[in-house]
């Protein structure tokens, strides 16, 4: 079994779509990136990255590079999942926080659970996702930002 752990912060900012585990959550602003600014794609996908020794998202996927332009979360996973299961490692489950003021995320829990569970290849029940505001305080308390978090357990593909 290999842990890892991953974060992300983007801004947010009007004229974008919000994107957060796959899904489209209906807001008037979005995160600013080079890629979709999924930042819990992000945070999840360095998380397993991680866990699979194989550095970080930004290496794999860098911003200089036209090619990663408007990059889908979904496409990023796809080739993270590639890269990890090239190592004879497959997840085994996630959990994941995401840091916003807002807005209310808690009535778009399934639908991101599902959908990263589905990049995954996991079941819902093993990727968690849990909602945070920072109090009012800070870039994210300000909802100047979004941040996430997440840990990664892999395993063997095939038990030696
Ligand atoms: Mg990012």
């Amino acid at each position: 079994m290999r842990v890892g752990y991953g974060y992300d912060l983007h801004r947010l900012a009007s004229g974008r779509d919000l994107w957060l585990g796959g899904v489209r959550v209906d807001y008037d602003r979005g995160l600013v990136g080079h890629s979709d600014a999924d930042v819990l794609v992000h945070a999840v996908a360095d998380a397993i990255l991680g866990a699979a020794g194989l550095g970080d998202i930004g290496q794999h996927f860098p911003d200089h590079e036209g090619r990663w332009k408007d990059l889908r979360g979904r496409a990023l996973m796809e080739r993270v999942m590639a890269m990890v299961r090239q190592k004879g490692l497959r997840p085994v489950n996630v959990d994941s926080t995401v840091h916003a003021e807002q807005p209310k995320l808690s009535p778009h829990r399934d639908r991101i659970r599902e959908s990263l569970a589905a990049m995954l290849e996991l079941a819902p029940a093993d990727v968690n996702v849990k909602f945070k505001t920072n109090e009012g305080l800070d870039s994210i308390g300000q909802s100047a930002a979004i941040a996430a978090s997440a840990v990664a357990l892999l395993t063997d593909i095939h038990p030696r």
